[in-house]
């Protein structure tokens, strides 16, 4: 498996919707409130060629999900902002859910070309389930 090309096109997909969003960014004071998934009745899913990058680009052992917080929100900022996955990015509780659909749908079918074109089997999972895969 080519970890390092399939973490390029992670961040092909990231910069392609940070693009899209960026006119929504002021929207967001990243108070990391979305980060605690039980309290704010959220979920984040990811998808395999995502946890690649991540697996590659964090520079520690995957850490595990014990309660219903990310945890990589370290006293309510994110910690990997950079290096944050699609849902984090697109996800603006203030936003337009229709919007935010269609992107999701977008990046979910670039994800899946990039598991076709490394041939890597793609899932679709909860935050929970894939740090703690
Ligand atoms: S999307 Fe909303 S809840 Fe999440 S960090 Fe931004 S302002 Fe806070
Ligand atoms: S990766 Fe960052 S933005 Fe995404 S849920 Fe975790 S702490 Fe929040």
């Amino acid at each position: 498996m080519n970890k390092a090309a399939i973490a390029k096109r992670v961040c092909q997909v990231y910069d392609l919707i940070d693009l899209k969003t960026t006119a929504r960014q002021a929207e967001c004071n990243a108070c990391g409130k979305c980060c605690d998934f039980d309290s704010f009745d959220h979920r984040l899913y990811v998808t395999s060629p995502e946890m690649i990058y991540f697996a590659a680009n964090v520079n520690s052992p995957i850490r595990p999900m014990d309660g219903g917080i990310c945890p990589y929100n370290i006293a309510g900022k994110c910690s990997v902002h950079e290096k944050r996955f699609a849902g984090c990015r697109i996800f603006l509780c203030k936003g337009d859910s229709e919007f935010q659909g269609e992107l999701s749908e977008e990046a979910i079918a670039e994800f899946k070309s990039i598991c076709a074109e490394f041939g890597v089997d793609y899932y679709y999972a909860d935050l929970k389930t894939a740090l703690n895969g």
